[in-house]
């Protein structure tokens, strides 16, 4: 499907659409500061028409009372037009986002096995029989909310956005999604691949537009029945506030701090290249991005100067031209990160490598940051505490196994956690003394996650994600009690 990136409508109802204020706005690439494409910016008003047009496919049964082996060879078509699609859709994606086109391609497989996965299981979303005694029956049933709102974040859209639609939809739901106005382009592709597919319009509606506006509607809208927010804490209070007034249940995933614990005994090979992808991947702009490491006081020396040589050998350029790493998203997330870089040192960490822009000329006017290591961090530190979103490692020593573990919590957040080490007991020990979502043991991210739970512990949300467990959030349980005589 040829899409004109230059000027895009919503999608609602099956079709592109102005906003009924014809407001829009540009969608920047990151790379070079300069617009990429004019979008529809989704009001208060054309949230309310998504969520009608939604609640009245929701109602019609055309979607949620389709049989369940349809639905699914529906969303198995669609995973499919997302294949056809991936190299276009990878290039928008590192255009839109600045990421680097490797990643993007990784980003749209995995949109597009989502959509698999959840393929998979429509036709198997089963109750249960409770036995009562003679002459009762009881059965559960497992029912779809109706329609379901999703916030998506600008750092990984496609995925993000596949994450949380191909398991609503899956359950029957009918979805209204706001992508984020930083980024929006993929998800409104997403849309137009799963019309084509043949879902029935008003199934899958996408209303870019401003978190204060077309974010807060769709969060406060009284006709929709499950919210999944993807963002920051600060958003997520404010979503779940807005929900709560009309009892509407969200699941919230938020930030994090993650460490990577690595011993002594770690095999380097590996840990070093993980390590530093884990931080350095989409410019650290990923929720559940390695930003500490925590370091065993015996390797500290020899895992710095790896890493540095690792930080200070990355190719940082535009993302279709698929560097090492690409830009930050914009020029207030630059900032940011650069303010964060002056603060840890202020805070007396040490800055091993990076810690400002790039010196490349053809850089310039892009949101390029060096990939920065800022050593000495202690847990009181802001850096050691808070959520940079950028290309900033934390790093700090520990001399034993409790140490470590005490670290590694020592934030207020609890996403993911990574363990380098070749004993066996140590890793065991600190999965289980780690208060996180998941934990990943000399690896990290690995098998895509497409199909593991995921969410955080703590402020990094609640409610799980991918797996079968996300089903859960898109469905309800209804029992039914029969008495029966002769
Ligand atoms: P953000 O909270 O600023 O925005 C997220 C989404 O919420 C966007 O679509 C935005 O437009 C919308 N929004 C903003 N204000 C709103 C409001 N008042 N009401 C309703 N919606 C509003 O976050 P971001 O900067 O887009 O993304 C970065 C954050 O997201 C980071 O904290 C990151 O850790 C988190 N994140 C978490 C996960 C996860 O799965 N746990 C994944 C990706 C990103």
């Amino acid at each position: 499907m040829a899409v004109n990136v230059e000027r895009i409508g919503l999608i609602v109802g099956g079709t592109q659409v102005p906003a009924k204020s014809g407001a829009t706005f540009e969608s920047i690439d990151p790379s070079s500061g300069k617009p990429l494409a004019v979008v529809s910016q989704a009001q208060a008003e054309d949230v309310d028409a998504a969520d009608a047009v939604a609640r009245e496919t929701f109602e019609s049964g055309r979607w949620s009372r389709l049989k369940p082996v349809e639905r699914a060879r529906l969303l198995w078509k669609t995973a499919e037009l997302i294949r056809r699609d991936a190299d276009d859709l990878a290039r928008t994606e590192s255009r839109d986002n600045g990421k680097p086109l490797r990643q993007a391609r990784t980003d749209v497989e995995v949109a597009a096995r989502y959509f698999e996965f959840y393929a998979g299981v429509a036709d198997k979303l089963m109750g249960s029989t409770i036995p009562l005694g003679p002459g009762l029956l009881d059965y559960t049933v497992k029912e779809p909310f109706g329609v379901s709102g999703h916030i998506v974040p600008w750092n990984y859209p496609i995925q993000i956005g596949a994450r949380g639609a191909a398991p609503a939809l899956a359950a029957g739901c009918c979805v209204v999604m706001k992508p984020s106005s930083e980024a929006p382009l993929t998800a409104l592709r997403l849309a137009q691949l799963a019309i084509e597919a043949g879902l029935p319009a008003g199934v899958l509606n996408v209303v870019p537009g401003r978190g204060a506006e077309a974010g807060e509607r769709l969060a406060s809208h009284p006709g929709v029945d499950q919210l999944t927010f993807t963002g920051s804490v600060e958003t997520g209070i404010r979503v779940m506030k807005l929900a709560a007034d009309h009892v509407c249940p969200v699941v919230m995933e938020l930030g994090g701090k993650s460490p990577n614990v690595v011993f002594a005994d770690a095999n380097l090979d590996i840990t070093i290249p993980g390590v530093a992808n884990a931080i350095f991947q989409n410019a650290g702009q990923t929720c559940s991005a390695g930003s500490r490491l925590l370091v065993e006081a015996g390797a500290h020396d020899k895992v710095m100067q790896l890493l540095t040589d690792t930080a200070r050998g990355m190719r940082l350029g535009p993302g279709v031209e698929d560097p090492d790493m690409g830009p930050v998203i914009s020029k207030t997330q630059f900032d940011k990160v650069l303010d964060y870089v002056e603060t840890g040192r202020r805070e007396g960490a040490r800055l091993a490598a990076g810690g400002g822009r790039p010196p490349d000329e053809r850089l310039r006017e892009g949101y390029f940051v060096e990939p920065t290591l800022l050593d000495g961090v202690r847990p009181g530190m802001r850096v050691h505490q808070e959520e940079i979103f950028g290309p900033v490692l934390a790093i700090s020593s520990f001399t034993d196994v409790d140490e470590a573990a005490e670290l590694a919590n020592r934030t207020d957040y609890g996403l993911l956690a990574g363990v380098w080490t070749r004993d066996v007991n140590k890793a065991l020990y600190l999965a289980d003394r780690i208060k996180s979502g998941q934990v990943y043991v000399n690896t990290y991210g690995a098998g895509g996650g497409v199909e593991l739970p995921f969410g955080g512990y703590k402020k990094s949300g609640f409610g799980r994600e991918k797996g079968l467990e996300a089903l859960n959030s898109y469905l309800q349980t209804k029992n039914v009690c029969v008495k029966f005589s002769a």
